[in-house]
């Protein structure tokens, strides 16, 4: 499996390459303003997460690589993300890291693009809008 591929999964076990702002970059959709933005994915950028890194010394001192290795996995920011996700984009970061945990990350990506690729064209398909990044045409980054 080619590191980048690994590089794209972020600690709090979202697969960066399967969404829509690494998708619109990677693909070089051109941005609009609150529809379409692009990112290089969270580890590439050291990133500090909106949601976690900046809030947990833990991520931020890199004292672990994935949320999985802490001793309060899943913690409570973890699981409000991991609520929101699965109730708006039907994708687990929890259920994520526990696969990567005890299947590894090669395994995990395998299923990621079982899960997220187009049967059309072979392409991604986001976690956040449904749409294909490779045959589609996309409008926003969540319809
Ligand atoms: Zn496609």
């Amino acid at each position: 499996m080619p590191r980048e591929k690994a590089e794209l999964v972020a600690p709090c076990g979202i697969n960066c390459g399967a969404c829509s702002h690494y998708l619109a970059y990677s693909r070089n959709i051109p941005k609009k303003a609150g529809k379409i933005s692009h990112c290089i994915g969270c580890r590439p950028r050291n990133k500090q997460c909106a949601y976690l890194k900046k809030r947990c010394n833990k991520l931020s001192n890199n004292e672990v690589d994935f949320c999985f290795e802490c001793e309060d996995f899943p913690c409570e920011r973890l699981e409000h993300i991991d609520e929101r996700y699965r109730k708006n984009f039907n994708t687990s970061p929890i259920e994520n890291l526990n696969e990567i945990k005890y299947d590894g990350i090669d395994t995990f990506l395998e299923n990621e693009r079982k899960r997220h690729g187009c049967p059309k064209c072979g392409g991604t398909i986001s976690i956040h809008n449904g749409k294909c990044y490779d045959c589609e045409k996309i409008e926003s980054w969540k319809s």
